[in-house]
């Protein structure tokens, strides 16, 4: 059955970005490694960020290989890293700390609320042993988007080392990594660059990246490692996702001609404002009432009836679109991403679709 993907990571692709996958391409010939080098530039472009300061590592596997490739091979055995948590990805970077046993505080705000940089800053000068920070930029948990501005100046004042998965912000809102000072941000290829998934990728601060060799402690994650092979000539270090890269590629051009993230973020925020407002209309209440990012929405469950989520689901998937379900702990509710092939008309089919659900329901 074909649908609209209305969750945040796979999403739905454009058919042209679909398309450039029909080819088998071969990894150690030249024209292939040309197109990794020029995605790997092309991201700096959009990190705003030189080639001399930082420095793009392609990584296999999904967004997740990506965080526990810096997690586990960019920290010295003497750092201690603060990992702030408002959600469920939060908790997945407490994770990765605890199996590669990273020395690790924990801060963390309920998950409806944002991270609060004044809370940061105070840990950070009380503990002075922390040397390093991790956050999430957009908490696809919730939908909340952290304020990481205020949090990166905590970073720069304070010379920690700064982690940010930016897994479904990046591309998809202006992020300049420089200026915030950021020296390890993460991202995939199936977030807002709406490519197809296959691998992450690290921007990277080269002079932080270039003192923290040999640290790993796996040899598929090792993110110096896999820098070095490919700053060499584009070839990845195993068998990368071809096809992935190849749609990558491809997704990068739709992006530029889009606009650029300027651009998107302005459809991505048009999206997201109308979907929150025809929900409203249509009695749906919001989970956040504030720090609600452009990406994804949560909504609670309405009270009024009995609602069940199953039957929720199959009545929009048989009028084509898919949802997520809800990821919060303590609250009933469901998701709706509004990244990707997404545009205003989608979501106005989108709302009559969940009016008739309503109507169905009364009726029933
Ligand atoms: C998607 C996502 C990830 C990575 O998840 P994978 O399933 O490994 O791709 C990490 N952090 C955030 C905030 C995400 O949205």
């Amino acid at each position: 059955m074909n649908y609209k993907l209305l969750t945040p990571g796979p999403l739905t692709t454009t058919s042209t970005v679909k398309k450039v996958m029909m080819q088998d391409h071969c990894t150690w010939d030249d024209e292939y490694k040309t197109i990794t080098q020029e995605i790997r530039q092309e991201l700096l472009d959009l990190a705003e960020v030189s080639a001399i300061d930082y420095t793009t590592i392609l990584m296999q596997g999904s967004g997740s290989f990506g965080v526990e490739s810096v997690l586990s091979s960019m920290l010295r055995p003497n750092d201690h890293i603060l990992v702030c948590v408002n959600g469920a990805y939060g908790h997945r970077m407490v994770d990765m700390c605890e199996r590669h046993q990273v020395t690790h505080t924990v801060y963390e705000v309920p998950e409806t609320k944002a991270l609060k940089a004044k809370d940061i800053q105070r840990i950070l000068e009380s503990d002075t042993s922390i040397t390093a920070l991790a956050m999430v930029h957009s908490e696809t948990t919730s939908g909340i988007l952290n304020d990481l501005e205020a949090i990166s100046a905590v970073a720069a004042q304070q010379g920690v080392l700064f982690i940010v998965d930016a897994m479904s912000s990046f591309g998809g809102i202006p992020i300049n990594v420089g200026e915030l000072k950021i020296d390890f941000l993460v991202s995939s290829a199936n977030k807002c660059i709406q490519g197809v998934p296959g691998f992450s990728f690290v921007l990277a601060k080269r002079h932080e990246l270039l003192k923290r060799k040999h640290l790993a402690k796996t040899i598929s994650l090792d993110l110096y490692d896999q820098y070095v092979t490919m700053e060499k000539d584009g070839k990845w270090r195993f068998t990368s996702p071809t096809h992935t890269v190849l749609a990558f590629r491809q997704a990068l051009e739709e992006l530029r001609l889009e606009g650029g993230i300027t651009q998107r973020f302005l459809r991505y925020s048009t999206n997201n404002c109308l979907l929150r407002r025809k929900m409203s209309e249509l009695g749906y209440e919001p989970l956040l009432d504030k720090h609600q990012g452009p990406f994804i929405s949560s909504f609670l469950y309405p009270k009024n009836q009995d609602f069940d989520f199953k039957s929720f689901y199959n009545h929009l998937k048989i009028n084509g679109f898919v949802i997520y379900p809800g990821k919060i702990s303590d609250v009933d509710c469901f998701r709706i991403g509004n990244i990707g092939e997404v545009y205003p008309e989608d979501i106005h089919r989108l709302s009559e679709v969940i009016g008739k659900y309503g109507e169905v329901a009364h009726v029933s």
